[in-house]
């Protein structure tokens, strides 16, 4: 942090006029029409029957009651037998995290997986149903915004193939939950398989790249990816109660300061999270500060945003009073770890 702040200092004192950064994300395909109003069924893949709304990301599945954690984007180019073949592109500067080269072993199908520094903060990228991955792209080799990384294709491991005509390329922007998933995954899924270590999808959590990529496009060199993840809505408001949680060693510019835990020090955090229960704000806690025992403590339900956004079912109704459901807890476990 110190060294890039001196680096940024440099900079500004040695190139005054040198412009702000460019917009982080480059679209994943040559598909822009995002950007053209009222285009949005050129950009976004229904799924089969319904309209293009639920190739969006959020609760547009199952009538609201089931996530989509990405954008379907819209084939464009075909081969002669009708099979996808739009190149898909890195959406920023970065390494490659993760290649899933086995279909059967996924319903992303063939993927992969992009890690970016922005801001200082680390962000992944995920692309699903590629036919191809391009040829040699390994585990930490870097990538460059807008370099071919795949082809476009319809892989996946779900007994209902996706069809020509649905053709699409799933893109997520992500950040990564927690390294000790694996622990998890075996103690909270017994009997299923993780084939993916610590990039299974279930370890990353999505954001809106539709609001991002429109947010930059509106903003310009004044969009900040911080800004956009500390602006979510809050869904509901939790204390946990760990001392060490690796979110906040992870993403420190989502933490805010609390002059009685530098004091006291830290038992725990209170934590906002949105819908999709990404932590987007963090206040450290003193033990003074903590009332009641528990390991996770619902504080505050925002009831609006939860009616319009249920689909990770964190919190549920019970008579009066609110609830963490066991999917909010696990969340809250995954996180806490
Ligand atoms: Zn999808």
């Amino acid at each position: 942090m110190h060294r890039l702040f001196a680096a940024r200092l440099a900079l500004v004192c040695l190139l005054p006029v040198l412009p702000l950064a460019a917009q982080p994300f480059h679209f994943p395909t040559a598909n822009h029409s995002l950007l053209e109003k009222g285009a949005e069924e050129k950009f976004f893949v229904g799924t089969a029957g319904k309209p293009w709304t639920s190739g969006t990301f959020g609760c547009v599945r199952s009538d609201g009651r089931q996530i989509h954690e990405g954008l379907d984007i819209r084939c464009q180019r075909r081969d002669k037998k009708g099979e996808p073949v739009d190149p898909i592109l890195a959406t920023a500067d970065g390494t490659v995290a993760y290649v899933s080269s086995n279909p059967s072993l996924s319903n992303y199908g063939k993927y992969i997986v992009l890690r970016h520094q922005v801001e200082g903060l680390e962000i992944c990228s995920l692309y699903a149903h590629l036919s191809s991955i391009q040829a040699g792209l390994k585990p930490g080799q870097t990538v460059k915004a807008g370099e071919p990384v795949g082809i476009m294709g319809r892989t996946s491991n779900t007994r209902e193939r996706i069809s020509q005509e649905r053709a699409h390329v799933h893109f997520e922007l992500d950040l990564f939950i927690n390294e000790q998933f694996p622990d998890w995954f075996k103690k909270s899924r017994p009997g299923e398989r993780n084939d993916h270590g610590v990039w299974n999808g279930q370890n990353l959590v999505g954001l809106d790249p539709r609001l991002i990529l429109l947010a930059q496009h509106a903003q310009g060199a004044k969009f900040s990816l911080v800004e956009f993840i500390r602006g979510q809505t809050e869904l509901c408001r939790v204390l946990v109660r760990e001392k060490n949680l690796s979110w906040a060693g992870r993403f420190p510019a989502l933490l805010r300061r609390n002059p009685v835990t530098e004091k006291e020090g830290v038992a725990g955090y209170e934590i906002s999270l949105n819908y999709n229960a990404v932590a987007f704000q963090l206040t450290p806690r003193a033990a003074s500060e903590i009332k009641g025992a528990g390991r996770f403590q619902l504080l505050a339900v925002n009831a609006a945003e939860q009616e319009k956004n249920p689909g990770r079912h964190l919190v549920a109704r019970a008579g009066q009073n609110w609830t963490l459901t066991s999917r909010g807890r696990d969340a809250l476990e995954l996180l806490a770890r």
